[in-house]
């Protein structure tokens, strides 16, 4: 049985224009009794078919929409023409020597929403978001299969209650890798493993702002990295010579996972510092001991709690930006950088200008990043082009 829904007036044109997400608030009467996995039609309050989605309970809605199209039938050979679609989108990927770990296929930017694919030199990683899109996972792995080459597949399921992680043994088929493996990007290595836990070692979203990084600021700097994790922006401050690289995270699994960062680039891992530090009392011990950097990088998660504070993105960044300031030379150069969907580009730059506008510091925004090519984007939902990034330079 098909489940049908009605939108609401106001919601219509919304849909019509290609709008994504399923969302409670648009909908007439919303059941959030249909089981995970089912199939359900959008109609006007007019009964005109507006579109056809699968039901994945998320933070963010009930699911996601599949097409416009009331003659596609969502099955198995649909979702192969959506996949062969976002693999041919990366062809120029899969021929870059240079670049071995990219996103092939980004949720609702190719057309379904709650399922991610990544490729890591001959792997893949499927990440699914909700119960509802794992239900087609046979369907999924299968045209997969069919389309590419692959050494094995692993998995991340991220929809226990809250919407997390959930602990397991991620691996699907194929061969399991001898992790870490260590994957190329820009001619820079870097170790990943996909069978622990819910990260990798590698966000790959921030490609870009790691390669200018290296090839346009990190000369000759001394830098900072805060909320470092593995060290990714280090790793690539070091090959753009910087004089000396600071890495701080709370986690204590970030120091030997930053030791393995370096040394398999070749870097000396004991001439660099790697601090097991809240961020924030790392700026009040660098305040203390008069501490000043050429170099800071800021790339906090969205929300944090910690024993100590909780620190959320939407209403901390600017406190955090203007103690960055603090510990940045003049002429320096901060990379503000942010995941968090809920404020757009333009509400961060007011988040940045408002933390020099307190320390009364000019500054200069030298460079803007967002998502890198490989994330596509639908354009009907913003939200979806999470990252933010601004590169600054405090002025004289
Ligand atoms: N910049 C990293 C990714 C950061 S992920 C990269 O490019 O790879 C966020 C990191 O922030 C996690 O490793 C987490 O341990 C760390 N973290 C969260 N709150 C923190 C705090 N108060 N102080 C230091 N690190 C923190």
């Amino acid at each position: 049985m098909t489940n049908r829904l009605t939108l609401k007036h106001t919601f219509v044109q919304q849909y019509k224009n290609g709008f994504p997400l399923i969302k409670k608030e648009a909908l007439n009467n919303p059941n959030t009794d249909i089981q995970e996995g089912s199939i359900i039609h959008l109609h006007s309050d007019k009964k005109e078919f507006i579109a056809k989605g699968y039901v994945g309970y998320q933070n963010k809605g009930l699911g996601w929409v599949l097409t416009q199209n009331q003659n596609d039938t969502i099955d198995a050979a649909f979702f192969k023409n959506k996949l062969a679609r976002a693999i041919g989108h990366r062809n120029t990927f899969y021929q870059n020597p240079a670049t071995t770990a990219f996103r092939v296929f980004n949720g609702e930017g190719d057309g379904i929403g709650g399922l991610t694919i990544d490729y890591f030199s001959g792997y893949y990683l499927i990440n699914w978001y909700s119960e509802g899109i794992y239900m087609f996972k046979e369907a999924i792995v299968k045209a997969l299969e069919q389309l590419v080459d692959y050494k094995g597949i692993y998995e991340k399921k991220r929809f226990d209650k809250k919407g997390k992680y959930i602990d397991d043994d991620d691996f699907v088929k194929g061969e399991r890798g001898e992790f870490p493996i260590i994957v190329q990007e820009n001619n820079m290595n870097y170790a990943v493993d996909l069978n622990e836990g819910a990260m990798v070692g590698v966000f790959l979203d921030q490609r870009e702002v790691r390669r200018a990084i290296r090839d346009q600021y990190a000369e000759g700097k001394e830098v900072l990295n805060t909320f470092s994790y593995t060290g990714a922006f280090s790793v690539a401050a070091l090959h753009g010579n910087a004089s000396k690289t600071t890495s701080v995270d709370l986690a204590k699994r970030s120091k030997p996972k930053t030791i393995e960062q370096f040394s398999v680039n070749g870097f000396d891992f004991e001439a660099q510092d790697i601090v097991v530090m809240d961020v924030f009392d790392y700026f009040k011990y660098a305040k203390r001991k008069n501490l000043t950097f050429d170099m800071v990088i800021l790339d906090p998660p969205s929300f944090a709690r910690s024993k100590k504070r909780t620190f959320s993105a939407a209403k901390d960044y600017t406190g955090l930006m203007a103690e960055a300031i603090h510990l940045t030379r003049k002429n320096g150069i901060i990379v503000a950088s942010t995941n968090n969907a809920t404020f757009n580009m333009k509400k961060f730059r007011s988040f940045i200008h408002k933390a020099f506008e307190n320390t009364s510091t000019e500054y200069k925004v030298l460079n803007e990043f967002s998502l890198p090519d490989d994330f596509k984007v639908n354009k009907q939902y913003p939200a979806g082009n999470y990252l933010k990034v601004l590169v600054v330079q405090k002025s004289e």
